[in-house]
């Protein structure tokens, strides 16, 4: 099989390309920084206009170093719960209202008095609550779509609009057990051929549009696939692909996610599943990490103190870092107060006890996923700012008992080419 394959990342700060080749190989990467979105209060907006140009420009730069006419198959993927309205054509009918937009608080009030309590589609920021805050607000008039950000990306390639992924279609309310839009939408008042057409991630919907592909030195035969969101697609770049495989991210928060071969809800906890394909990826994220790190050192002291750090010589410290009082997953107390004492003299001590802690929350939390259903932890990938510190790693893997390594690649938009490679999730 040769030809190439591509993914588009429509991110927080601008779109990125990737091209890889059959055997997943990366032939080039091109990035095009977005402009920052409206803010007012908690409604966050922009022109959609913007991340198309950005999603072009960003394709022709890729276009400068790699060659696009053996293109075989583009997947789009875009931030989580960002959407908008189009007519017929796919013009846009409102603002694309972002990922962070929380403006719907009276929209995700109606919501929560109807939708069961494992849907996707709670909260302010939920593209539901978005939705039945723009019909509530006038932006009707032509629309014929509720589309997210991937699907009008890849929409306009095909020029064939209000196709969605089972990924995207999650915080909108679709159901991904039942693979259906569920009853009690018509409760709320959303039109049925509102609702865009529901495919697996990766699956090919349409060629592309002749005029857009000649554009951009694009075979018109390319096709144009189902989506996701940029959280799945940096979770396919990890190239996690057994079940029992997980990532965790060391971030300003601790975040798991698991490959499974069920679905795994638990809304106390703030767990959820996306569905892909017949397994499931099941995440829940935890207050401890590199935020509560940061209440004690800075970047640049966790640097300096990386080589006290004895990751063969346990400290016996039993803590449970966190920034400030509250955790969700894998403990529900809205009150757990950070545990980080007695402190010891030595700095480096302190900060292995933290990382110790930390790694125990980890390994807490792979556990909760299993007695929730997930399948037996088989190897962890690391990526976020805390999976380059090497001994952190090797105390990860004393504490969680499995192999654990750093992510080689963590761009979603390779995620999305290998989407397109393989034309379903794995
Ligand atoms: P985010 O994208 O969530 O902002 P990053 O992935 O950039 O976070 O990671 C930043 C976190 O990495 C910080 O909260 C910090 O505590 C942690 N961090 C930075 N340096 C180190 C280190 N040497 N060891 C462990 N953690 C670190």
């Amino acid at each position: 099989m040769g030809g190439l394959y591509l993914g588009i990342d429509v991110g927080t700060g601008g779109v990125r390309a990737c091209a890889i080749d059959a055997q997943a190989g990366i032939r080039g990467f091109a990035s095009v920084a977005l402009p920052a979105p409206r803010v007012d209060g908690n409604a966050i907006d922009q022109t959609p206009e913007l991340w198309w140009q950005a999603a072009l420009a960003a394709i022709r730069k890729l276009g400068d170093t790699v060659g696009l006419g053996d293109v075989t198959r583009i997947v789009v993927d875009g931030t989580s719960g960002t959407l908008l309205l189009v007519d017929a054509a796919g013009r846009p009918c409102s603002p694309g209202l972002m990922y962070n937009d929380a403006r719907a608080t009276r929209e995700a009030t109606r919501v929560a008095a109807v939708a069961p309590r494992e849907s996707g589609a709670h909260g302010a920021s939920s593209a539901l609550a978005k939705l039945l805050y723009l019909l509530s607000h006038d932006y009707i008039g032509d629309a014929r779509h509720a589309v997210h950000q991937a699907d009008w990306i890849a929409g306009r390639l095909a020029s064939h609009h209000g196709i969605s992924d089972e990924n995207n279609a999650l915080k909108l309310g679709y159901d991904p057990v039942a693979r259906a839009w569920p009853p009690w939408l018509d409760q709320l008042g959303v039109r049925d051929d509102l609702l865009p057409e529901v495919q697996t991630p990766g699956t090919p919907f349409s060629e592309m549009d002749p005029q857009v592909a000649r554009s951009l030195g694009l075979p018109p035969t390319a096709q144009v696939a189902a989506g996701t969101t940029d959280g799945v697609a940096a979770f396919i770049a990890t190239r996690a692909d057994q079940p029992g495989d997980a990532v965790t991210s060391l971030g300003t928060t601790l975040v798991v996610k698991q490959l499974a071969t069920q679905p795994i809800f638990a809304a106390d906890q703030g767990v959820y599943s996306h569905r892909l394909g017949e397994r499931w990826l099941a995440g829940g994220a935890s207050n401890s990490g590199g935020a509560a790190l940061l209440m004690h050192f800075t970047a640049a002291e966790m640097e300096r103190l990386a080589p006290q750090l004895t990751p063969d010589q346990p400290t016996g410290l039993d803590y449970y870092p966190l920034p400030k009082p509250g955790e969700r997953f894998p403990i529900a107390d809205p009150t757990l107060a950070a545990r980080v004492t007695p402190r010891p003299v030595e700095d480096g001590r302190f900060f292995q006890g933290l990382l110790e802690g930390i790694a125990s929350v980890e390994a807490l939390a792979y556990r909760q996923l299993a007695r929730l259903g997930a399948p037996r932890l088989r190897r962890v990938i690391g990526i976020g700012g805390g999976a380059k510190n090497d001994a952190w790693t090797r105390i990860r893997h004393r504490v969680l008992g499995v192999p654990v390594s750093v992510a080689e690649q963590t761009e979603a938009s390779y995620g999305a080419a290998l989407l397109a490679l393989n034309g379903s999730p794995p």
